[in-house]
């Protein structure tokens, strides 16, 4: 037997997932069909009567999510001038014959999910969880913090009233729907498998919400069930995102071999990449931007090294040529500026990955004068001019080994910093 309806709470909502009948706490959340509607004409069942799992296979998040340490509007206090939408004093009595039992079918509109995703109806959809405060407290840190104690506004109010209301505006309904179910024990609800781009949205939702050991079973299927595809070996978009999955869910492993990846193939617009994408933490970012830089820049000193070595007055030859030091010289200057790292180019090194300057050195003709020439005085094409060839390779092997990606134990959660655009942490 469900509980009332509590008066005090707004009035449902036509997208309702009850998680605990019983429920304390109604989560409050907002459905953005300009961002959504795309996306589910062009990934999710369309039309369908029965309310899919759709949602798994949504947007991008793009929306930062409130911070926890900075109180969010209470329902019970709505600002003068943004007067709360929802009426607390308009619940009707017929609401709660109204309430539906079954969780996987969201409320009195159990379609609204597929007919909306019909129509253009560019409004803000309210959605509506009911769920239990005991479940949220032990799952979650945050929630623990925030209905836990009399921090909060709606903690206090759980704790006078026996309920509550908590407005989670930013949050993503749909990768919330799924971890609800995981910290209600409705764990046959919840999807094996998810896309990367749903991944990627729990992910935030679970560090967001502190959730990590709550999910943990289901974050590891999901993450073996993707892996059954191979993982990036080169940059891609995917990169940033298991980047940020890895990170949230301590996959040592991946987290190393992403942060590689990108250690050598992003270049100086990675930042702007990573503001796009899932909201790694900002000191990630910066490291593997530094790492980046440290090796073009000791790539490039590699070659200014032997052209300083060459420039000098002595003859570096084996054979004590004079023109065989000249040609070397004028080979790696003129090679140098063909591959544009002559003049020297500065940071941030604009367009340049450590990856194809390592290949565009490799690929440097060195010439030289030791007993090469053809019979008509004209140079051959040597390939290891007296051996820098050899020097130079040594040197890219070495700043490759030192480029094995980020240390995940340096960047757990808790030892990090959120960049400023997510607003949270
Ligand atoms: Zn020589």
């Amino acid at each position: 037997m469900d509980a009332a309806w509590p008066p005090t709470w707004p009035k449902i909502a036509e997208e309702l997932y009850i998680f605990d009948p019983r429920g304390d706490v109604l989560l409050i959340l907002e459905r953005r069909p300009e961002k959504d509607m795309a996306e589910y004409v062009d990934e999710a069942p369309k039309c369908e009567d029965e309310a899919r799992p759709a949602e798994y296979e949504e947007p991008a998040l793009e929306e930062p999510a409130l911070d926890w340490l900075q109180p969010e509007p209470s329902v019970e206090e709505p600002q003068a001038e943004e007067p709360s939408p929802y009426e607390l004093d308009t619940v009707e009595p017929e609401a709660e014959a109204e309430q539906e039992k079954d969780s996987t079918r969201p409320g009195s509109s159990v379609g609204s999910i597929s007919t909306a995703s019909c129509m253009v109806k560019p409004e803000i959809q309210q959605v509506q969880m009911r769920v239990s405060s005991r479940h949220l407290i032990l799952a979650s840190a945050t929630f623990r913090a925030y209905l836990g104690s009399d921090k909060f506004s709606e903690g206090r109010t759980l704790q006078t009233k026996g309920n509550a209301v908590v407005l989670l505006a930013d949050e993503d309904p749909d990768a919330m729907v799924i971890v609800l179910h995981i910290i209600h024990g409705l764990t046959r609800k919840v999807p094996r498998q998810v896309s990367l781009e749903m991944l990627s949205r729990l992910a935030f939702v679970v560090n967001h919400r502190q959730m990590h050991e709550a999910v943990e079973l289901f974050s590891d299927i999901w993450i073996e069930n993707l892996k059954q595809n191979p993982l990036p070996g080169r940059y891609t978009p995917e990169v940033l995102s298991w980047l940020f999955i890895f990170w949230v869910f301590q996959k040592e492993d991946g987290f190393r071999n992403m942060s590689q990846i990108l250690e050598r193939e992003s270049d100086h617009s990675l930042e702007d990449e990573a503001d796009a994408g899932p909201p790694l933490p900002a000191s990630i970012i910066g490291n593997i931007g530094q790492n980046r830089l440290y090796c073009i820049e000791s790539t490039i000193q590699v070659i200014y090294d032997l052209i300083t070595k060459y420039s000098g007055p002595e003859i570096i030859c084996c054979n004590d040529r004079f023109a065989c030091d000249a040609i070397l010289l004028g080979s790696l200057l003129k090679r140098s500026a063909t591959i544009g790292i002559s003049p020297r180019p500065k940071n941030p090194y604009p367009g340049m990955t450590f990856k194809r300057l390592a290949e565009q050195i490799r690929e440097m003709q060195v010439l030289d004068n030791c007993g090469h020439t053809s019979g008509d005085g004209t140079y051959y094409d040597y390939i290891n001019g007296n051996g820098i060839k050899d020097s130079i390779e040594a040197s890219l092997r070495s700043l490759e080994d030192r480029m094995c990606g980020l240390k995940l134990e340096s960047f757990l959660p808790h030892k990090t910093t959120m960049k400023s655009k997510c607003g949270f942490f």
